[in-house]
């Protein structure tokens, strides 16, 4: 099927309020233009290389998702533009966040990312961190970012049973944060969970955002 037909359906398929973030990691500017053409403008992608190249050569009005692992030292790059960073798991990273923030005149939206996974080579914190990240004095100064919600990423497994008991738990973590951390905020809204393999399953359990790379694009280019 061709990008635009896929983002076609895709849309059709997912309920209003879980929004699509394509993930165009590895695919050249062409294939991303082909879904902005038929109005699509949130991407994603896990390289600050490849995220700030693009940025450069493609419209200004596009909506970049940052999705991969963070390096304190590559923030800069990517901090005058970026709208959402998906996978911030340490307070080091969410203050290094801030201040290139801060210097671009900006909050920077981030979301927490859990590891909700079997596997153990996943990033990602645990309940207790994230907590203790949340009653850190530290934390609370930053006034550049803003946390949005909670990201995971489940086991790449064919056992729906086991990824859809990961993504219940990371949407009852969601409810638990929400209301001791986040409740008198309307920012705090988002749970990014689902990829090609298992939206459905992610879309069911409560996901608000998805990250749909293959499944749009076809296989990846490495
Ligand atoms: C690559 C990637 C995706 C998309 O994966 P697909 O299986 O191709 O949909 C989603 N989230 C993250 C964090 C990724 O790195």
């Amino acid at each position: 099927m061709s990008i635009k037909n896929s983002i076609i359906k895709l849309k059709a398929e997912i309920p209003e309020f879980v929004s699509l973030v394509a993930v165009s990691k590895t695919k050249p500017n062409e294939a991303i233009m082909e879904a902005y053409e038929i109005g699509h403008r949130i991407f994603g992608e896990n390289k600050v290389q490849d995220l700030s190249a693009k940025f450069e050569s493609l419209p200004k009005d596009i909506e970049w998702h940052f999705i991969g692992h963070l390096q304190r030292n590559k923030v800069k790059f990517i901090a005058p533009f970026v709208s959402l960073i998906h996978a911030v798991d340490s307070l080091r990273l969410l203050k290094k966040i801030n201040d290139e923030a801060k210097k671009n005149n900006r909050v920077i939206k981030c979301l927490l990312q859990m590891h909700i996974a079997e596997e153990d080579t996943k990033f990602g914190l645990n309940l207790s961190a994230l907590k203790e990240i949340l009653n850190n004095a530290e934390f609370k100064e930053l006034k550049n970012i803003s946390i949005v919600g909670l990201m995971g990423m489940a086991s790449y497994s064919n056992d729906d049973l086991q990824v859809k008991k990961e993504f219940e738990f990371l949407k009852s973590c969601f409810e638990d944060v929400k209301i001791n951390y986040f409740n008198k905020s309307d920012d705090f809204k988002e749970i990014s969970m689902g990829m090609s393999g298992d939206y459905k399953i992610a879309i069911e359990a409560g996901s608000t955002m998805i990250r749909l790379g293959s499944i749009i694009f076809g296989a990846r280019n490495y």
